[in-house]
């Protein structure tokens, strides 16, 4: 079983000054800022969405990674997830039932 890997070619020369900051460019993001969600596996090998039912996680994982949207459109919104989870389709929204 094969899966589709993507290295992250993050800016190493930032600091960000918080933990909530993009994976890629390490640019802190503000609260409430748009983002996505990228999965890590070690070496900074993004996993392809389409492929986490192939693949069972490692503890070398790196895991859910931010990524901002400008970051995320570079690298391919299709290796991006609207929310941290694992699955081709991410928990979404809440249910509004009761
Ligand atoms: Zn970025």
């Amino acid at each position: 079983m094969t899966w589709r890997t993507k290295f992250v070619d993050y800016d190493a020369r930032r600091n960000p000054r918080t933990d909530r900051h993009c994976c890629m460019c390490q640019r802190d993001l503000r609260p409430g800022q748009a983002h996505r969600h990228v999965y890590l596996l070690a070496d900074l090998l993004a996993l392809h969405p389409g492929d986490f039912d192939k693949r069972e996680p490692l503890a070398s994982d790196l895991g859910w990674h931010l990524m901002g949207m400008d970051c995320a459109r570079k690298f391919g919104m299709d290796w991006t997830a609207g929310h941290a989870g694992f699955g081709p389709t991410s928990p979404v929204a809440p249910s509004h039932d009761p």
